[in-house]
């Protein structure tokens, strides 16, 4: 009787195996055919590896492998995303202090990962709360705030009244904090921002190259928000000194301007306010700015308006007409110059307003069909919003009869001339506030002294080391808790030696992933953030795997701080990722996965029952990897008998020298190869699995003994899929090395690998109508699909239902339609 596959005694066998050979630790200056293969790191929470790291990970590991059996030096590091509010709101809610639970989180999550045989340089693991780490997370600080790209300056700022500290926008969804769902209120503090701004443009052109997935980008380009159109300056009477900038993108629609508004926060409110109107348009500002985010963001989508005058007037630099200017919570500080020119004829929410306030309403755009006859004092029933390509200007002096797109042009270039406005480009993103009044980040660098300011943390006396405080819990003040360490506040000013007190907020956890994949190749280097031509070998990184839930976040930041760094002359590249693809998520039984559901996969579990190859290969068989799939526990047994199989083939009798037995088989065999292969490098690892079993059965037709060149290259395939099982076979197939240390990837024979289709007669009711090439052995569904997609077939089936189907293999297809 052969001996039975033992998934978890093969695993513990060459995991062990793998660390005493050192097996994926890589040698960074001497190796050759470099090829960094990076996935998002995860931060360890208190209650281990989730599935949903353990998918991601997995095809990104299955990728790494790959590219090492195809003869490439694979560097594959993780690390720990451990600072950050998370990791802290963790420690808060089990009441034990961070800096005792991390180290115990991380040590757990280690054992996990090992567990799962990813192919990890352990030697080269990051944990971005250590000092060693965060001092050069400091120094990039200091880097960007000497090239003037850090500034601190006061600002409504996101707050999360649970969390108690200031969110980035990036980290609000929907008005609500991404951690932990409160709603978002606004608070004016002082915080530390990065000028990200200042690279909205580089970002979005740089989209245009970087090799990302598609809907990652099209993310990151609806973030950056570039629109086109013009400032154009309002004169404010009786305040010559003063002009009221705005941004729109309609500059036709000027002339339909008949009033404006400001933004309860803009500076000139108090000042233009006229004395009749003012404590009317105080008590109204008091009560717009105590509303918190949401409330604001809704106020712009109800019908409801609600606004106070000023009492002041501008001039329409166009008709010379003194307009109103009003306030009104629909208007946003953040977008534009925080000022609006009302055109209610052209916008719904400057309709709705000037419906209620009884404001001047002029249609001035029209499409061109109408303007033979137009009358200039037509009335709106709603805002004329739609925007095509055929229309024309009126109740607009001179340019009354000009198209709309040309009229942009020609408006603009007029109020050039005149000094009154320019053509603008407006983004969407703003300033990234990296400031946290909490406890778990690397304290920011800098030194408050009343005689010099703010003065930078000498290079030299990094790190500030984040202090134990016993009671890390944040409050309702807006100071962070390092205030609480006398010790740690009070220090002496580098410049001029007197008595200066320590910045007490610490940075964003995005800042630790903005930079961790330059840490990997010189995490032995004390002396660098990055050893120069580490960098150059190893980066940008070749392969990048994470969650799209990123887009935003990490993405962009770790792109703006690249490009930040490039400029400041430290790395030589200005893109960070070469490519990325976001992978899918998987849900259970149809169902989210949730604690609350009591649903979740619990990694551990499965490894322990079915092996860490077979849990790997069932995850990347629930879908295509970039789209995800749905969990079902039964599903995972299917993958455990093709394992058993393909043990049993191969470890189970005698394997004879011979070439395949039938030519039929060896087309089958390169086919195969070619379809793996293309089906990894395309991240489409579940019809790589798929071509892979439906080979095995057509090797062991009717019990039969495989021979070893039929099952030497199967080997090979499954190993970027089940390393340990892989390791295990190629070891009793005689060889010494690891599968993983040689170029074992199987090579195909394109002729022989073409040989294995066939070609098939596609009937619709008896009649022929298509033919189409399929691989031999096709299935009948998947013989029925292909012929559905043919146009031939489509048209012959007018709209009919298949109600039978008669199937010759490699042969015929017939549909019955009715
Ligand atoms: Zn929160
Ligand atoms: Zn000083």
């Amino acid at each position: 009787m052969a001996e039975k596959y033992d998934p978890v005694a093969v695993e513990t066998k060459w995991q062990k195996r793998w660390d005493e050979t050192r097996l994926y630790n890589v040698d960074i200056e001497g190796a050759d055919a470099p090829f960094y293969n990076l996935m998002m790191y995860p931060y360890p929470s208190a209650e281990g590896l989730h599935v949903g790291n353990v998918y991601a990970f997995t095809g990104a590991d299955i990728h790494g492998r790959f590219k090492q059996l195809q003869g490439h030096t694979v560097f594959e590091p993780i690390g720990f995303d451990a600072f950050g509010i998370h990791s802290e709101n963790f420690a808060l809610e089990l009441g034990v202090h961070p800096m005792e639970l991390i180290p115990r989180n991380i040590e757990n999550f280690t054992r996990q990962l090992k567990r799962m045989g990813f192919m990890y340089d352990w030697d080269r693991a990051v944990d971005v709360t250590r000092p060693e780490y965060y001092k050069w997370t400091q120094w990039i600080f200091l880097q960007l705030y000497k090239g003037g790209l850090a500034e601190r300056r006061q600002a409504p700022v996101n707050w999360c009244p649970s969390c108690k500290t200031v969110l980035a926008n990036e980290q609000v969804i929907d008005g609500r904090c991404e951690r932990c769902s409160t709603e978002v209120t606004q608070r004016f503090l002082d915080q530390w921002f990065f000028k990200i701004t200042d690279y909205a443009q580089r970002l979005l052109d740089n989209l245009e190259w970087i090799d990302w997935s598609e809907s990652t980008k099209r993310l990151q380009r609806n973030w950056i928000g570039r629109s086109e159109g013009a400032d154009i300056d309002f004169q404010i009477i009786g305040h010559p000194d003063k002009k009221l900038r705005v941004f729109t993108t309609r500059p036709d629609t000027l002339f339909g301007a008949t009033f404006m508004v400001l933004a309860p926060e803009h500076p000139y409110v108090a000042r233009i306010s006229t004395d009749a109107q003012r404590a009317a348009v105080d008590e109204y500002v008091k009560n717009a700015l105590a509303m918190d985010v949401v409330e604001r963001r809704k106020a712009g989508e109800e019908r409801e308006k609600s606004g106070v005058d000023t009492g002041a007037k501008a001039i329409n630099p166009v008709t010379n007409e003194e307009i109103s200017i009003w306030v009104a919570d629909y208007v946003l500080m953040e977008y534009g110059w925080g000022a609006i020119m009302g055109v209610p004829a052209h916008d719904e929410r400057d309709f709705d307003f000037a419906t209620q306030y009884g404001l001047p309403i002029r249609i001035v755009v029209i499409p061109a069909d109408q303007y033979e006859g137009f009358d200039p004092s037509a009335k709106l029933e709603a805002a004329f919003t739609e925007h095509t390509e055929d229309e024309v200007l009126v109740n607009s002096g001179k340019f009354d009869g000009v198209p709309a797109a040309r009229a942009i042009k020609e408006i603009t270039g007029w109020l050039a001339e005149q000094g009154r406005g320019a053509h603008a480009v407006n983004y969407r993103i703003h300033d990234w506030c990296i400031s946290r009044q909490r406890y778990w980040g690397p304290p920011i660098p800098v030194i408050h002294c009343d005689k010099d300011g703010i003065v930078p943390v000498p290079e030299e006396d990094l790190p500030v080391t984040l202090p134990f405080v016993e009671n890390f819990r944040p409050d309702e003040s807006g100071v962070g808790p390092l205030a609480r360490s006398a010790e740690f506040i009070n220090v002496e000013c580098p410049k001029c030696g007197g008595p200066a007190k320590r910045e007490t907020d610490v940075s964003d956890t995005f800042l630790d992933s903005a930079w961790y994949f330059m840490r990997y190749p010189s995490t032995d280097r004390h002396d660098v953030p990055f050893d120069v031509e580490r960098t150059k070998k190893w980066l940008p990184v070749d392969m990048y795997i994470g969650g799209e839930e990123h887009a935003v976040l990490h993405l962009m930041y770790s792109r703006f701080i690249t490009m930040a760094l490039h400029d400041l002359g430290h790395l030589p590249f200005e893109e960070p990722y070469h490519k990325f693809r976001k992978h899918g998520l998987i849900i259970r039984e149809g169902a989210k996965m949730s604690k609350s559901r009591g649903n979740v996969v619990i990694p551990d579990e499965f490894v322990e029952k079915y092996g860490a190859d077979a849990f790997r290969t069932y995850l990347m068989f629930l879908g295509p990897y970039e789209e995800g799939g749905d969990f079902r526990e039964q599903g995972i047994a299917g993958i455990s008998r093709f394992f058993d199989r393909v043990w049993d083939a191969v470890a189970g009798g005698e394997l004879g020298d011979e070439p395949p037995e039938t030519d039929e088989l060896n087309q089958k065999l390169h086919a195969t190869v070619k379809k793996v292969t293309a089906d990894i490098a395309g991240l489409q690892y579940n019809t790589a699995i798929a071509a892979m079993m439906e080979y095995l059965n057509a090797a062991r037709a009717g019990g039969r003994a495989a021979r070893r060149s039929e099952v030497e290259p199967l080997v090979a395939m499954i190993a970027p899929f089940a390393p340990h099982l892989a390791e295990e076979l190629w070891e009793r197939l005689g060889y010494k090395e690891s599968i993983f240390a040689g170029a074992s990837w199987p090579t195909y024979d394109e002729k022989l690998a073409l040989a294995d289709q066939v070609d098939i007669a596609v009937q619709v009711n008896g009649r022929l109508r298509a033919t189409i090439r399929a691989q031999r052995g096709a299935s009948e569904a998947q013989v029925k699909q292909a012929a559905l997609d043919e146009e031939a077939v489509q048209r012959h089936m007018d709209g009919m239902e298949v109600v039978k189907t008669v199937f010759v293999p490699d042969r015929l297809i017939n549909l019955v339609v009715k």
